[in-house]
């Protein structure tokens, strides 16, 4: 798993807690187990993308019956769709999508600004608010 990792949100915290795992060796053993399978890729492609939008397009019969059999064996829809719910996301800083950021200084008026900003439409930025009196100047 060079590139993909799950995304460290309420839904791999409660799959954890359930499975008593880490996030770290739950999420390298089940995306390890679904790349041999050939259900995911461990490429930048599947960055952003939830588990289950991943899974439905591969049209393989034992990816469903692995689905009904965590329902059966967990007896908790909650697990279930919160395993569904994964977001796959790459190792960067993007909150997103787990891309790099570009960072770089943006400024104008006489103030400069942080800028952080991704492929994937994520953007942020430290510019302050500006009062109409700027507009005019
Ligand atoms: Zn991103």
């Amino acid at each position: 798993m060079e590139f993909i990792t799950f995304k460290q949100d309420e839904n791999l915290r409660k799959i954890c807690s359930y499975l008593g795992q880490s996030p770290e060796t739950f999420s390298h053993n089940t995306l390890r187990y679904l790349e041999i399978n050939e259900w995911i890729a461990d490429a930048s492609d599947e960055w952003g993308k939830r588990l289950e939008d991943i899974l439905n397009e591969s049209v393989d019969p034992p990816v469903l019956l692995g689905i009904c059999l965590l329902s059966v064996v967990t007896n908790d829809s909650v697990i279930t769709d919160a395993f569904l719910n994964l977001v796959v996301v790459g190792k960067g800083d993007c909150p997103n999508c787990g891309d790099d950021l570009e960072r770089f200084e943006d400024g104008g008026y006489g103030k400069t600004w942080e800028v952080e900003r991704c492929s994937c439409g994520y953007y942020h930025s430290t510019e302050p608010a500006w009062d109409e009196s700027y507009e005019d100047v």
